[in-house]
Formats: structure tokens, sequence, C-alpha cells
């Protein structure tokens, strides 16, 4: 098991901070379905972990769909007869609609408003669009600015390229005692947009640089970088066989804002990560959200399709209509605090914590209490939660329901008491010679 120790993350502002550079170093990068923005962004994590980059070539056929053309784009602008860019890719890539067909023409601004989107709603913030399947292209501009637009003739550039390339996505692959499988997803196809997705970017590079740093894992762990729907689908395609060893899996999202932390439950809704997240939000002191699943959202919607079915949740804090700045210039560098990045990150680490720790064990004196006294056990778990009876009653509960088929994390829910004490409980009565563990009890879960 990794000591618990390795999971109390120190200088947590410290990391929160390092985090948020990583971001502003990657929030200036045009990134895409497909093409060098993605590509670079990769380059980038793989000075915080060794990633291994996939090339997915263009007509690629991927279940139901089609990996598209690669798109790549230098520069975009629409300039007034005067010469001034009135809208500026240099100054902000949301200006240009993704996957944006190549455009060189002069028009006038009624042949040029239709092309135009904006959010009068929120008059200073650029929207963010796209158009993968479609050939289409568009700017997006401030409401304030375009309602500035005079009558001119505007010369209009879109300078991209669509052509046979490959959709390219990052794996990292950290070994455990067992090949069963934790899978960490986090898509990489927005461009200069923070919490969606550049914190689940930051925070996913972060957790596997701390899990490949633990001495000793009991779960391999996988961390997919993908372009967002079409890449969970891509390595589903190609790794169906890894696909039967995925025991746990969580996808990354929009985990740097300021609100709570929120969990969307996989398909299976009462799997052991649902079961294990839950926990951790509970535990956690802090104001927190459980939805159930929809088949809506983001790449759980993929790996929890009813072919896959597999149990992964979505771990986030707010997204969608509970972010107003969501899909806008807004959500920007400031949108995402360090500190919430921080507590995310220590969230995920705990989860990870109790779905390592989460074994069954067997009770050697079941028949009857065990005389804890005579053993030193009393008073043995000074500190924890409750006083003397309460640790006391943390060591009967372990004893008590280790009859070869409750996990751990049976054991904490059906007590009410935190996972780390029940642990720390268990671990005591293990030393003791008072249990043991049932090899493979767990894995599978087969008790549920
Ligand atoms: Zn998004």
């Amino acid at each position: 098991m990794i000591e618990r120790e390795a999971f109390q993350v120190a200088e947590q502002d410290q990391m929160g901070a390092e985090m948020h550079r990583l971001m502003a170093d990657l929030y200036p990068i045009c990134r895409s379905l497909t093409g060098n923005g993605v590509r670079q962004t990769l380059h980038m994590l793989n000075d915080v972990i060794p990633l291994v980059i996939h090339e997915v070539p263009t007509g690629t056929t991927v279940f139901d769909w089609t990996v598209p053309q690669e798109w790549n784009i230098r520069d975009a602008y629409i300039k007034n007869s005067k010469g001034d860019r009135v809208v500026d890719f240099q100054k902000s890539n949301l200006h240009v609609m993704g996957y944006s067909v190549p455009v060189s023409e002069t028009m006038s601004l009624a042949e040029l408003l239709p092309r135009l989107y904006s959010l009068p709603e929120h008059p200073e913030w650029i929207p963010q669009r796209a158009s993968y399947y479609k050939p289409n292209w568009g700017f997006s501009i401030a409401h304030n600015d375009l309602v500035r637009l005079a009558e001119d003739q505007y010369e209009v550039r879109i300078d991209s390229t669509l052509s046979n390339g490959a959709m390219t996505y990052g794996e990292c692959v950290i070994p455990g005692e067992q090949a069963d499988e934790i899978l960490f997803s986090t898509h990489i196809c927005h461009p200069s947009l923070c919490n969606d997705n550049l914190s689940g970017i930051v925070i996913a590079a972060y957790l596997a640089k701390a899990i490949a740093a633990m001495p000793k894992r009991r779960y391999t762990y996988r961390f997919l970088f993908v372009p967002a729907q079409l890449g969970s689908l891509a390595w589903l395609a190609r790794n169906q066989e890894a696909c039967g060893r995925i025991r746990h899996g969580v996808v990354l999202v929009a985990l740097g804002d300021i609100g709570c932390s929120t969990y969307k439950c996989s398909r299976q809704e009462t799997a052991e990560i649902d079961r294990a997240v839950t926990h951790v939000l509970r535990y956690s002191g802090q104001p927190y959200e459980i939805f159930k699943f929809v088949p809506y959202g983001y790449d759980e919607r993929q790996y929890c399709s009813p072919g896959f079915n597999l149990p992964v949740g979505c771990f986030m804090r707010s997204t969608g209509a509970r972010f107003p700045e969501y899909h806008t210039s807004a959500d920007n560098l400031e949108c995402v605090k360090p500190s919430s990045l921080a507590d995310s990150y220590r969230k995920c680490m705990e989860i990870c914590y109790v779905l390592e720790g989460n074994r069954v064990f067997r009770n050697l004196l079941p028949n009857g209490e065990p005389q804890l006294g005579k053993r030193g056990l009393y008073g043995a778990m000074g500190g924890l939660a409750g006083g003397g009876r309460g640790n006391e009653l943390l060591l009967l509960w372990a004893l008590n329901l280790s009859d070869g088929s409750h996990t751990l994390l049976d054991i904490a829910e059906r007590s009410g008491l935190p996972f780390r004490q029940v642990r720390h409980a268990a671990d005591l009565l293990l030393e003791h010679g008072l249990l043991e563990e049932v090899e493979g009890g767990q894995v599978g879960g087969s008790h549920l």
C-alpha cells in the first residue's frame, strides 16, 4: 500500500502556485481537436511526467466516428480600411472559430456580421466556438467591440490549414504491483481556457508525478491527455484489452474555480470509485455535491457507454450552467485559484489513498471480542476523533466487520467513521495479529 504520510500533502499553497504557473505557460497555446497546439502542450507536460505521444492518422475509423483532417492556424484578423486589426488572433486565439477553413476576402460590414459571434449578456467576453465536422469559419468578438464596428470594407484573413495529418493524444502509465488499473482522463483540446480545462491538465500531470514518486503502488495508474470525445474514443478503440483492467476511473475537469467540489457518479452509480469519492468529499469538511450519472458531459460519456460501462466518474468543481465564464475569454488565469487547484489535487490524492488502502480482512479471533487491554490496544489510537471510547469503537468495528466479506470502505460507511481512521485501526490490528488480509478479497468488487 501507499504510505499514508505520502498522501499528506505538505506545502499546498506552493503546490497550487506551481500548478498555476504551468497553467500560465500552457495558456497562450492554440489547442484544438488536432494540430500542433496539442503537440506543443503534450511536449510541455513531458517536462513534468514522461508521456507517450500517440498520433491517430486522419481518416482512422473510431467506432462510429472518423478522425478528421488536422487543423493548424498561424494567424487571423479582420482589418478595417485604415489597416487596423479590429479583431486579432494574436491577441486571443478565442477570436477564431476552431477548425475555421482558410479565408482571404474583403467584405462589407453586412457581409461580415453573420460570421461574427458575441455574447450580449456578457458584452466584454469573447465566446469560444468550434466547428470540427462541418466546414465553416467565423470570428468571436466581445459584444462591446462588435457594436462599435462601423460601415467599412474589411479585410478578412484566416491563415489556417486543414490537411491530412493526425489527432494527437498523450498517455502515461505508472506500473503498480497489480495489473488492475486506476484511470485518470482529462481533455486537452481547448484553446486559451483555464478552468475548462487547463485545470484538469495540470492536476493530472502533478498527480501522475506524485504517484510515480511513491515507493510502492498497488494499482497501475493510467493518465490520458486526450482531445475530448474523439480522443477518449480513439483510446478505447485501440486499447480494448486494457479497458478490461480498469477498476476505477475519474475524468478530471474544471477543478480550479472557487465552486465546491462536485462528483458525477459513473453509470454504475455504486461502483467503488463512486463510493470512494463520495466518502472523501463527505469527510473533507467542505461543501460538496454528488450528481447521478447522465449520458451528457465529458469523456465519462464514452467510458460509460454501454459497450464499456467502465466505473468512471467525473470530478470537477463548477461546470456548465453553474460556471458563467464557461467557454468564454473570462475563463482565464484569474478564474482559476491556486488554492482551488491545490484543494482538488489533495482530494484526488485522498481518493487514491482510499482506493489503494481499501482491503478486506479477516478477524483471526472471531469468537467473542478479543481482549484489547492485554495487548495494549486501549488508548493505542490517540489523537483520533471521538476520544477514548471512539477509538475503542473503531477497533471494535474493524474487528466485527472484518469477516472476509467487508472492505474497509464498507466498514467506514457502516460505522460512520472516516476511512483513514478505519484503515489506521486495521493496520494496528494487523500488527497485533488480530487480522489477516484476504488476498483478492476486494479487487473486482465482488462483495458489492
Ligand atoms: Zn469545454
